[in-house]
């Protein structure tokens, strides 16, 4: 039993290291990745409720590495903040989804917007709000047609601060989203003490609304408070048409997720906008 038990220590230890080893791995191959520009952006349609039109489309990062393949950003987004490249990731994403959506735009002759994800950390960059604004002036971007989207753990620290550049970014025209809307740990205070112009309803809300009554009831609340507070309601991860028409009914405004479309190269996003009937 005593062998068993170091064969299971050694076994643990073995498990962590391995982790360790891929993180430390991935970290370096992403530090390349980004000076080569190895990274590339999708888009993903979010479309008007009533019309089903493409009002608005979310930036999402992607990552082909040649020696681990497609990296999800759900395991390297964390690791570019824990190394600080989340703030030259941010950038490059920024850049290159306001030229292509501008380029989107002249092509098919449309005004849809553009909605890019912030992570906490970017925002504790003392230089940010002048960063974004730069980045609007070189694309000659309307930051009218520009969301930020954040989560909720952007809240958690320097509250005052960033709440301050959220009210210079809002002054600018740009509007702010709260992204995974009802997952966090943060009082619902903030919705007025923050200039909040969209809440993004979490998927695992939608997933299940057709067979779970509760999370239809939650939905409901959270569409209520939102109206209450005259934001822009958008649901993410719509997989289904019940789940669609039922969102519709509920009054949420934009519906985003795979039952539209998935996320997609800009060229792809060019034809879907362009020939699309997306109902
Ligand atoms: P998120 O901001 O909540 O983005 C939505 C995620 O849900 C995307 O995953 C999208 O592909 C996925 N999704 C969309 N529709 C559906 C659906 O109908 N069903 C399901 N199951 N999933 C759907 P993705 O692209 O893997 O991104 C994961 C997360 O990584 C994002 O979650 C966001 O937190 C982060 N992320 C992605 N790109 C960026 C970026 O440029 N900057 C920052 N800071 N974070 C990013
Ligand atoms: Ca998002
Ligand atoms: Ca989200
Ligand atoms: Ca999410």
């Amino acid at each position: 039993a005593k062998d068993r038990g170091r064969d299971c220590h050694a076994y643990y230890d073995s498990q962590l290291n391995e982790r360790a080893q891929r993180r430390s791995a991935l970290r370096e191959a992403l530090e390349r990745a980004l000076s080569e520009r190895a990274l590339y952006v999708h888009y993903q349609p979010q479309l008007s409720a009533k019309a089903s039109e493409v009002e608005c489309v979310e930036a999402l990062v992607r990552w082909e590495s040649d020696k681990f393949g497609a990296v999800s950003p759900e395991e390297f987004i964390p690791l570019a903040e824990e190394s600080g490249l989340i703030n030259e990731l941010g950038e490059f994403v920024l850049n290159q989804a306001l030229a292509d959506v501008q380029e989107l735009n002249r092509r098919c002759e449309t005004d849809i917007r553009l909605s890019v994800n912030i992570s906490a950390q970017q925002m504790l960059d003392s230089k940010i709000v002048s960063k974004i604004r730069e980045a609007l002036d070189a694309a000659n971007f309307s930051p009218e047609a520009l969301t930020l989207e954040l989560t909720e753990t952007v809240l958690i620290q320097e509250f005052d601060r960033i709440a301050s550049e959220l009210r210079t970014l809002r002054d600018m025209g740009i509007d702010i989203a709260i992204d995974d809307f009802g997952t966090g740990y943060s009082s619902l205070s903030y919705l007025n003490r923050l200039p909040i112009s969209e809440l993004k309803i979490d998927r695992s809300f939608v997933r299940d609304i057709d067979q779970n009554k509760y999370n239809r009831k939650l939905i409901a609340s959270i569409i209520a408070l939102g109206k209450g507070h005259e934001v822009r309601l958008v649901a993410e991860g719509v997989e289904t048409s019940s789940q669609a028409i039922l969102l519709r009914e509920l009054g949420c405004h934009l519906l985003q997720g795979f039952h539209f479309a998935r996320p997609m190269s800009i060229d792809k996003l060019i034809d879907f906008v362009g020939y699309g009937d997306h109902s």
